[in-house]
């Protein structure tokens, strides 16, 4: 199976190619080149599977020179989760799939705990011998997954950037107390979009690529800009759709709903790529915070970035510039490259584009949108907790919200809200949005959540406020690129 960028559909690569470069060399996105099926039959026969045997299933289909050890590395990679990777979860007559009982707790681990397998067996497809650098800008919880899963990894080093003042006090502490003998964090002035363009940068600046591949090291990407990253996150969709039918909640073949928390449009895009495969997907819902760029696209055909950035209680959906709408834009358009380049520029140059009254009624016939503020944001962690004593963490409210509008507006009744983060990685905004007072230690504070809601707190949060630090730096964006080359230098 080839990939092909979303800029210049003749840029063609392997599968292990596009997982090892992170994103094509004309700043496109790598794309299946032909979306692998899955019958009625496969579905039925997920029932059956572990989750570690689900994700080989599905990952296979997209990279099946690696699929001789796919199922073994899946294997490992969830082992480091508390029970079941992805459990579907029913409270109050409500599904939620809960995708935060990794390692760093937070989704990303879903992907970050399987990527450094999948690149390291792409290098050896490829016959490759460099290290590989592994640069991240972060909104919180894509840094701290990846810092977690490359840590120590053979051939890798991992660098990462996250907006100074914009991640909660939890997701800087796991990132600035991170171990390991291959990894640098940095603070970087500015907002999440200012911490991402400039990684960017570094990805298309020649001069950059070639002092590090003088020091041995090629560049890779933890983003979801990566097909290695997104792909492990399709096969959760399939797992969820197993467990419902395998409980009986639906019947095989019946159409469900999927709400997601959307920041970078990576989470609910591989919902989309599921859809296309064949999973039974009525609609996707969108889920924004008061950055709602998508739910205005979504609305008017208009994607436009000129508007005020906000801070917010879900910030890993403090994004302005979704990276992985490109990719939605190339499908819809009938893959057609030449004009998601043009768009992709237009966006740059002038921070807006639009798409055709045509494509935009196939967009919404596929997706719909809602956004909520922090206050309702709030309400809607309080009211559920009142009523069915299920804690939502604040992204994941932002979905359930979503659903609960989706449901009012259309009727529909089997809907499953993605939930991403556990809800001690915002311990502060969930301990107010329940009306209870913010405890100033950190420690206090997780300590007071336990008790409120009876969860359980994992011991790697525990522990989190007693680490030393190892990373305090912050630096101005313009210089990331030197900052990266410090990076492994400082080895
Ligand atoms: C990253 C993240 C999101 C947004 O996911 P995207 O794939 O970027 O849309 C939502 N919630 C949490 C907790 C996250 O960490």
């Amino acid at each position: 199976m080839y990939y092909i960028s979303t800029r210049n559909k003749n840029e063609r690569v392997s599968g292990a190619q596009a997982v090892v470069q992170g994103i094509a060399s004309d700043g496109g996105l790598y794309v299946p080149e032909e979306i692998p099926s899955v019958t009625k039959e496969e579905i039925a026969s997920l029932k059956s599977m572990e989750y570690y045997e689900r994700a080989a299933f599905i990952i296979g289909k997209f990279l099946p020179e690696l699929c001789g050890e796919l199922e073994e590395w899946c294997k490992k990679a969830y082992s480091r989760f508390d029970g079941d990777p992805a459990p579907l979860v029913k409270a109050d007559g409500r599904y939620f799939l809960e995708l935060w009982h990794g390692p760093t707790h937070a989704f990303k681990d879903m992907a970050l705990t399987l990527l450094p397998y999948l690149m390291t067996g792409s290098k050896k497809v490829l016959n490759r011998t460099d290290k590989t650098l592994i640069l991240v800008a972060t909104s919180g919880d894509t840094g701290k997954a990846a810092l977690e899963g490359f840590k120590d990894v053979e051939g890798t080093a991992c660098t990462v950037f996250y907006p100074d003042g914009g991640v909660s006090k939890l997701q800087k502490l796991q990132m600035t107390t991170q171990r390991g003998n291959n990894v640098f964090v940095s603070a970087v002035k500015g907002n999440f979009d200012d911490a991402q363009t400039a990684v960017k940068k570094v990805f298309a600046d020649k001069g950059v690529k070639d002092k590090l591949a003088e020091k041995g090291y090629n560049l890779s990407s933890a983003n979801s800009i990566n097909w290695g990253r997104l792909v492990p996150q399709i096969a959760y969709y399939f797992s969820a759709y197993a467990d419902l039918a395998d409980s009986g909640e639906i019947k095989d073949g019946e159409k469900v709903v999927f709400t997601v928390p959307t920041g970078n449009f990576g989470n609910i895009l591989a919902a989309y790529y599921a859809m296309k495969m064949g999973l039974p997907i009525k609609r996707l819902v969108c889920a924004s915070n008061c950055n709602n760029v998508l739910t205005d696209f979504f609305e008017s055909g208009t994607y436009d970035l000129k508007r005020e950035f906000h801070k917010t209680i879900s910030p890993s959906m403090d994004i302005l510039i979704s990276s992985n709408f490109e990719r939605l834009i190339f499908e819809t358009s009938g893959r057609n490259d030449k004009l998601t380049k043009e768009r992709m520029e237009k966006l740059t140059a002038d921070g807006k584009y639009d798409v055709t009254k045509a494509e935009l009624k196939k967009i919404t016939e596929s997706f719909a949108a809602y956004s909520a503020d922090d206050e309702t944001t709030k309400e809607t962690i309080a009211d559920f907790f009142d009523e069915s004593g299920y804690i939502l963490d604040p992204h994941s409210a932002v979905a359930f919200d979503a659903t609960l509008r989706f449901e009012e507006d259309t009727g529909e009744e089997k809907v499953i809200t993605v939930c991403t983060a556990s809800p001690y990685k915002f311990v502060g905004s969930v301990l107010e949005a329940i009306g209870e007072s913010v405890p100033q230690d950190e420690n206090a504070a997780l300590e007071k959540l336990e008790e409120e809601t009876a969860l359980p707190l994992p011991d790697s949060l525990k522990e989190l406020p007693s680490l030393k630090i190892r990373f305090g730096g912050c630096v101005e964006k313009d210089a990331i690129e030197q900052t990266v080359l410090d990076s492994i230098t400082a080895e």
